[in-house]
Protein backbone atom coordinates (compact mmCIF):
# COMPACT_ATOMS: atom_id res chain seq x y z
CA UNK A 1 0.00 0.00 0.00
CA UNK A 2 1.51 3.11 -0.86
CA UNK A 3 2.22 6.03 1.89
CA UNK A 4 -0.12 9.16 2.04
CA UNK A 5 1.59 11.55 0.08
CA UNK A 6 2.34 14.86 1.65
CA UNK A 7 -0.83 16.88 1.00
CA UNK A 8 0.05 19.79 -1.55
CA UNK A 9 -1.72 22.78 -2.38
CA UNK A 10 -4.08 21.81 -5.46
CA UNK A 11 -5.16 25.09 -7.78
CA UNK A 12 -8.88 23.53 -7.38
CA UNK A 13 -8.46 23.43 -3.63
CA UNK A 14 -7.68 27.73 -3.56
CA UNK A 15 -10.59 27.84 -5.65
CA UNK A 16 -12.57 26.35 -3.55
CA UNK A 17 -10.73 29.19 -1.02
CA UNK A 18 -12.19 31.48 -2.96
CA UNK A 19 -15.60 30.33 -3.95
CA UNK A 20 -16.56 28.49 -0.88
CA UNK A 21 -17.16 25.70 -3.43
CA UNK A 22 -14.90 22.84 -4.09
CA UNK A 23 -14.02 22.08 -7.95
CA UNK A 24 -11.68 19.78 -6.06
CA UNK A 25 -12.75 16.31 -7.96
CA UNK A 26 -12.15 14.10 -10.77
CA UNK A 27 -14.59 13.62 -13.28
CA UNK A 28 -15.33 10.27 -12.07
CA UNK A 29 -16.18 10.90 -8.31
CA UNK A 30 -18.00 14.30 -9.95
CA UNK A 31 -19.94 11.69 -12.32
CA UNK A 32 -20.96 9.88 -9.49
CA UNK A 33 -21.66 12.92 -7.00
CA UNK A 34 -24.30 13.40 -9.84
CA UNK A 35 -23.42 16.69 -10.12
CA UNK A 36 -23.15 18.01 -14.05
CA UNK A 37 -22.26 21.49 -13.22
CA UNK A 38 -19.22 19.57 -11.33
CA UNK A 39 -18.29 17.17 -14.53
CA UNK A 40 -18.24 20.24 -16.68
CA UNK A 41 -15.73 22.26 -14.33
CA UNK A 42 -13.66 19.32 -13.59
CA UNK A 43 -13.73 18.64 -17.28
CA UNK A 44 -13.07 22.51 -18.27
CA UNK A 45 -9.58 22.27 -16.04
CA UNK A 46 -8.21 19.15 -17.22
CA UNK A 47 -8.51 20.70 -20.68
CA UNK A 48 -8.14 24.56 -21.09
CA UNK A 49 -4.97 25.14 -19.48
CA UNK A 50 -1.59 24.90 -20.14
CA UNK A 51 0.29 26.96 -17.86
CA UNK A 52 -0.83 26.51 -13.36
CA UNK A 53 -1.82 29.49 -11.97
CA UNK A 54 0.69 30.04 -9.46
CA UNK A 55 3.92 29.00 -8.80
CA UNK A 56 4.57 26.99 -5.51
CA UNK A 57 5.58 30.17 -3.75
CA UNK A 58 2.79 31.95 -4.94
CA UNK A 59 0.16 29.34 -3.75
CA UNK A 60 1.97 30.28 0.02
CA UNK A 61 1.51 33.48 -0.73
CA UNK A 62 -2.34 32.60 -1.42
CA UNK A 63 -2.73 31.14 1.24
CA UNK A 64 -0.88 33.61 3.54
CA UNK A 65 -3.37 35.87 2.28
CA UNK A 66 -1.44 39.06 4.04
CA UNK A 67 -3.50 41.21 1.86
CA UNK A 68 -7.25 40.26 1.90
CA UNK A 69 -7.57 38.91 -2.00
CA UNK A 70 -10.03 35.70 -0.29
CA UNK A 71 -11.93 38.38 1.94
CA UNK A 72 -15.24 39.02 -0.08
CA UNK A 73 -16.65 42.83 -0.08
CA UNK A 74 -13.40 43.35 0.33
CA UNK A 75 -14.20 46.69 -2.12
CA UNK A 76 -17.14 47.14 -0.59
CA UNK A 77 -19.50 44.56 -2.55
CA UNK A 78 -20.53 41.68 -0.33
CA UNK A 79 -19.54 38.43 -0.97
CA UNK A 80 -17.32 40.06 -4.26
CA UNK A 81 -14.02 39.64 -4.01
CA UNK A 82 -11.31 41.63 -5.82
CA UNK A 83 -10.10 38.50 -7.98
CA UNK A 84 -11.09 35.28 -8.13
CA UNK A 85 -9.01 32.38 -8.47
CA UNK A 86 -10.03 32.07 -12.13
CA UNK A 87 -9.20 35.66 -12.78
CA UNK A 88 -5.20 34.53 -11.84
CA UNK A 89 -5.50 31.28 -14.14
CA UNK A 90 -6.64 32.98 -16.96
CA UNK A 91 -3.83 35.68 -16.24
CA UNK A 92 -0.99 33.10 -16.09
CA UNK A 93 -2.18 31.37 -19.44
CA UNK A 94 -2.27 34.59 -20.94
CA UNK A 95 1.61 35.48 -19.96
CA UNK A 96 1.95 31.73 -20.64
CA UNK A 97 4.33 31.58 -16.85
CA UNK A 98 2.54 31.01 -13.52
CA UNK A 99 2.28 33.78 -11.14
CA UNK A 100 4.87 33.85 -8.14
CA UNK A 101 4.74 35.65 -4.77
CA UNK A 102 6.61 39.21 -6.29
CA UNK A 103 4.60 39.21 -9.00
CA UNK A 104 1.31 38.54 -7.39
CA UNK A 105 2.29 40.80 -4.42
CA UNK A 106 3.70 43.99 -6.54
CA UNK A 107 1.56 43.57 -10.23
CA UNK A 108 -1.55 41.96 -8.97
CA UNK A 109 -3.01 42.58 -5.38
CA UNK A 110 -1.04 44.26 -2.62
CA UNK A 111 0.12 47.55 -1.51
CA UNK A 112 -0.94 50.69 -3.25
CA UNK A 113 2.69 52.40 -3.54
CA UNK A 114 1.02 55.93 -4.80
CA UNK A 115 -1.12 56.13 -1.26
CA UNK A 116 -0.04 58.54 1.29
CA UNK A 117 0.86 56.54 4.72
CA UNK A 118 -2.03 57.83 5.79
CA UNK A 119 -5.33 58.84 5.64
CA UNK A 120 -8.98 59.78 7.81
CA UNK A 121 -11.57 57.16 6.53
CA UNK A 122 -14.65 59.59 4.71
CA UNK A 123 -16.88 56.67 5.95
CA UNK A 124 -16.06 56.39 9.75
CA UNK A 125 -13.71 58.67 10.73
CA UNK A 126 -10.75 56.75 11.72
CA UNK A 127 -7.60 56.56 10.67
CA UNK A 128 -6.66 54.24 7.59
CA UNK A 129 -2.52 53.41 7.71
CA UNK A 130 -2.60 50.71 4.52
CA UNK A 131 -3.81 50.88 1.61
CA UNK A 132 -4.34 47.92 -0.92
CA UNK A 133 -4.93 48.10 -4.75
CA UNK A 134 -5.99 45.19 -7.38
CA UNK A 135 -5.36 45.02 -11.22
CA UNK A 136 -8.08 44.04 -12.97
CA UNK A 137 -7.60 41.03 -15.47
CA UNK A 138 -10.02 41.06 -18.82
CA UNK A 139 -11.79 38.73 -20.89
CA UNK A 140 -8.67 37.51 -22.62
CA UNK A 141 -6.76 37.20 -19.62
CA UNK A 142 -4.74 40.45 -19.79
CA UNK A 143 -4.50 43.33 -17.18
CA UNK A 144 -6.48 46.04 -18.21
CA UNK A 145 -5.36 49.28 -19.03
CA UNK A 146 -6.56 53.22 -18.94
CA UNK A 147 -5.84 54.94 -22.48
CA UNK A 148 -2.31 55.58 -21.54
CA UNK A 149 -1.05 51.71 -21.18
CA UNK A 150 -1.46 51.93 -17.35
CA UNK A 151 -2.62 48.81 -15.13
CA UNK A 152 -5.92 49.98 -13.77
CA UNK A 153 -6.21 49.77 -10.42
CA UNK A 154 -8.99 48.96 -8.35
CA UNK A 155 -8.00 50.42 -4.77
CA UNK A 156 -9.74 52.37 -1.45
CA UNK A 157 -10.09 55.64 -3.03
CA UNK A 158 -13.18 57.14 -4.34
CA UNK A 159 -13.99 60.85 -5.96
CA UNK A 160 -16.71 62.42 -4.57
CA UNK A 161 -18.33 65.07 -2.77
CA UNK A 162 -18.92 68.98 -3.04
CA UNK A 163 -16.20 69.52 -4.41
CA UNK A 164 -15.25 66.78 -5.05
CA UNK A 165 -12.30 65.54 -3.58
CA UNK A 166 -10.60 61.92 -3.21
CA UNK A 167 -11.53 60.54 -0.33
CA UNK A 168 -10.57 57.07 1.39
CA UNK A 169 -12.34 54.18 3.00
CA UNK A 170 -11.55 50.91 5.19
CA UNK A 171 -12.15 48.11 3.12
CA UNK A 172 -15.40 46.75 3.43
CA UNK A 173 -18.45 48.37 4.73
CA UNK A 174 -16.98 51.78 5.11
CA UNK A 175 -16.07 51.29 1.18
CA UNK A 176 -19.19 50.47 0.22
CA UNK A 177 -20.49 53.65 2.16
CA UNK A 178 -18.30 55.93 0.26
CA UNK A 179 -18.75 54.18 -3.00
CA UNK A 180 -22.70 54.50 -2.59
CA UNK A 181 -22.38 58.24 -1.10
CA UNK A 182 -24.58 59.13 -4.57
CA UNK A 183 -27.28 57.02 -3.32
CA UNK A 184 -28.18 56.24 -6.89
CA UNK A 185 -29.29 53.26 -8.64
CA UNK A 186 -29.21 51.34 -11.65
CA UNK A 187 -31.23 48.68 -13.58
CA UNK A 188 -28.90 45.55 -14.46
CA UNK A 189 -29.84 45.00 -18.30
CA UNK A 190 -29.36 41.04 -17.53
CA UNK A 191 -31.78 40.54 -14.73
CA UNK A 192 -33.62 43.62 -14.67
CA UNK A 193 -32.62 43.74 -11.34
CA UNK A 194 -32.28 47.49 -9.25
CA UNK A 195 -28.75 47.63 -7.88
CA UNK A 196 -26.70 50.70 -5.68
CA UNK A 197 -24.68 52.38 -8.65
CA UNK A 198 -21.34 52.42 -6.88
CA UNK A 199 -18.78 55.12 -7.68
CA UNK A 200 -15.45 53.45 -8.81
CA UNK A 201 -12.82 52.59 -6.05
CA UNK A 202 -9.56 53.36 -7.33
CA UNK A 203 -5.68 53.80 -6.25
CA UNK A 204 -4.84 56.31 -4.96
CA UNK A 205 -3.09 58.02 -8.22
CA UNK A 206 -5.82 56.99 -10.21
CA UNK A 207 -8.27 58.27 -8.16
CA UNK A 208 -6.15 61.92 -8.88
CA UNK A 209 -6.23 61.22 -12.26
CA UNK A 210 -9.89 60.87 -12.46
CA UNK A 211 -10.36 64.11 -10.29
CA UNK A 212 -8.37 66.08 -12.33
CA UNK A 213 -9.90 64.60 -15.65
CA UNK A 214 -13.54 65.45 -13.97
CA UNK A 215 -12.35 68.81 -13.05
CA UNK A 216 -10.83 69.74 -16.20
CA UNK A 217 -14.54 68.71 -17.96
CA UNK A 218 -16.12 70.64 -15.62
CA UNK A 219 -14.09 73.61 -15.81
CA UNK A 220 -14.62 73.36 -20.11
CA UNK A 221 -18.20 72.99 -19.43
CA UNK A 222 -18.19 76.05 -17.41
CA UNK A 223 -16.01 78.40 -19.71
CA UNK A 224 -18.40 77.18 -23.22
CA UNK A 225 -21.45 78.31 -20.56
CA UNK A 226 -20.04 81.70 -19.62
CA UNK A 227 -18.54 82.06 -23.59
CA UNK A 228 -22.03 81.49 -24.91
CA UNK A 229 -23.68 83.96 -21.82
CA UNK A 230 -21.18 86.83 -23.08
CA UNK A 231 -22.15 86.20 -26.25
CA UNK A 232 -25.77 86.56 -25.48
CA UNK A 233 -24.76 90.12 -23.78
CA UNK A 234 -24.44 88.90 -20.35
CA UNK A 235 -21.91 88.78 -18.06
CA UNK A 236 -20.06 87.27 -15.11
CA UNK A 237 -19.15 90.60 -14.16
CA UNK A 238 -19.78 92.07 -10.49
CA UNK A 239 -22.58 94.74 -11.28
CA UNK A 240 -22.38 98.27 -11.11
CA UNK A 241 -22.37 100.14 -7.76
CA UNK A 242 -26.15 100.13 -6.50
CA UNK A 243 -26.36 98.02 -3.74
CA UNK A 244 -22.63 99.12 -2.80
CA UNK A 245 -21.62 102.15 -0.77
CA UNK A 246 -18.38 102.68 0.41
CA UNK A 247 -17.34 99.08 -0.35
CA UNK A 248 -19.82 97.92 1.90
CA UNK A 249 -22.65 95.61 0.89
CA UNK A 250 -25.78 96.77 2.40
CA UNK A 251 -27.77 94.14 0.70
CA UNK A 252 -30.97 94.69 -1.04
CA UNK A 253 -32.80 98.09 -0.02
CA UNK A 254 -36.67 96.91 -0.45
CA UNK A 255 -38.18 94.18 1.41
CA UNK A 256 -39.42 91.26 -1.33
CA UNK A 257 -42.54 90.56 1.58
CA UNK A 258 -43.32 94.12 3.32
CA UNK A 259 -44.24 93.87 6.59
CA UNK A 260 -48.01 93.84 8.03
CA UNK A 261 -48.71 92.15 4.04
CA UNK A 262 -50.73 89.15 5.56
CA UNK A 263 -50.83 86.92 2.86
CA UNK A 264 -52.44 83.75 4.45
CA UNK A 265 -55.76 85.78 5.06
CA UNK A 266 -56.10 87.46 1.71
CA UNK A 267 -55.77 83.91 0.18
CA UNK A 268 -58.31 82.51 2.84
CA UNK A 269 -60.45 85.14 1.51
CA UNK A 270 -60.20 84.48 -2.50
CA UNK A 271 -61.70 80.95 -0.68
CA UNK A 272 -64.33 82.41 0.46
CA UNK A 273 -65.36 84.47 -2.12
CA UNK A 274 -65.03 81.65 -4.78
CA UNK A 275 -67.89 79.61 -2.81
ZN1 LIG B 1 -13.73 53.44 8.05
Amino acid sequence: MPKSRIPQVTDAQITAAFTGVSNDVDPSVAARSGSDDKVAAAEAETKAPQVRAVTPDGADWLNQDSFGLKIGGIYGQRGRYALRHIDIQRHAQFRGESANSAYLETVVHGPDPSAPNSMVCTSCGEEITSFVRTAMINEDGDLRRDQDGNVTYRGQFVVTGKPMTVHAGHTGDCLYKLRNARNRRKTLESSGKSVADLLPSQSFDQANARLAGLNGHFAQRRAEGQAFQKRLGFTNEPRGSNDRDEGVNRGQFTPSTPRGHRRAEKRQRGWADAS
